[in-house]
């Protein structure tokens, strides 16, 4: 049996157009290509963590739609447990309306529908998983208080609280007080301290600011340079060098990676070295869901 790590987050369904060349307002193209594929950080993290192994429950919201069927059926069959996804009849399903051209340049709507519904309530129904859990894992795309409900129930039930604080918004410090380990990228990282990071000095500079504010321990993700441990230790922990595809959910599979680590008693530098290796074979596949690498493959690459 994995450890056991419940995610409260966001599902989506990513609509995909491949055109030779973006619209502009009132104008039609014609496109070559369409994809649908499951993604939402949450959903996502959550597939990722249940390949490398964990055993996964997910508290979300989807529409009554088909949609909201077809990700549910998904993460189903990746083992994601999703008792506390409710079905709002009121919403429509979270979905990415993504065009994407022959340059590679893209243009993105984000429509959350349902995702922005979810209560603490919804929390709550979940209560008795959460307090059996090993580690709460969430990210921002989901309402400020949801996130705030579960980090503070998840404290009261010594249930170890691993916030990925994208995409980048400010965070009040009674919120940052009750997190154990924060994981941003640069972005996110340099949107939280009020200051650009673009380096490892800004990086570690930026890590330091944030556990002013109370944060434990600051994973800090550095792309191709790999991330930096600051807590207690100070550590740069680096990338695995990989032939580098396609960088979507990278960050995802780091830190459902971090995550399954060290809810499974790996040290914290063993810990983000199997987030390295977890988002590096990440980069190495084309996708979001289809990318995310298992345990076995995560293995291989740490045993070289
Ligand atoms: P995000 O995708 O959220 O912007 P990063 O780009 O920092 O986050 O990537 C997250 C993690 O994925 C990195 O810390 C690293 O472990 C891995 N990674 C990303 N890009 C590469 C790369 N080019 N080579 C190896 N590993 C990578």
């Amino acid at each position: 049996m994995g450890p056991r790590i419940i995610v409260v987050g966001s599902l989506n369904m990513d609509l995909i157009a491949r055109t030779p060349r973006l619209p502009q307002p009132g104008e039609t193209v014609l496109g070559h290509e369409f994809d649908t594929a499951p993604g939402g950080k949450g959903a996502n993290q959550a597939v990722a963590a249940a390949r490398l192994g964990a055993q996964v429950a997910m508290v979300g919201r989807v529409g009554d739609d088909d949609y909201g069927q077809a990700l549910l059926a998904t993460m189903a069959s990746d083992g994601v447990n999703t008792k506390h996804v409710t079905v709002d009849p009121e919403a429509s399903t979270g979905v990415a309306l993504i065009e994407l051209d022959d340059a590679g340049e893209n243009s993105i709507i984000v429509i959350p529908g349902a995702n922005m519904r979810l209560t603490p309530a919804d929390v709550q129904a979940a209560e008795s998983m959460l307090a059996a859990s090993d580690v709460l894992l969430l990210q921002l795309e989901s309402p400020l208080p949801v996130v705030q409900h579960a980090i503070r129930a998840a404290r009261t039930r010594g249930v170890t609280v691993v916030l990925n604080p994208a995409p980048a918004r400010p965070l009040p410090v009674e919120l940052l007080r009750d997190v154990d380990y924060l994981v941003p990228n640069e972005t996110e990282a340099g949107l939280l301290v009020g200051r650009e990071v673009s380096d490892t000095a800004s990086a570690r500079d930026a890590a330091h600011s944030l556990r002013g504010k109370g944060v434990r321990t600051v994973i800090l993700t550095l792309g191709g340079q790999g991330a930096l441990l600051i807590g207690e230790d100070d550590i740069l922990v680096p990338a695995f060098k990989v032939k580098v595809v396609d960088t979507t959910a990278a960050g995802d599979a780091f830190v459902a990676g971090f995550a399954v680590a060290l809810a499974g008693g790996r040290d914290l530098e063993r810990a983000v070295g199997f987030a390295n290796a977890a988002g590096a074979l990440a980069t190495t596949r084309l996708g979001a869901q289809p990318s995310l690498p298992t345990a076995a493959e995560v293995e291989a690459l740490l045993t070289g």
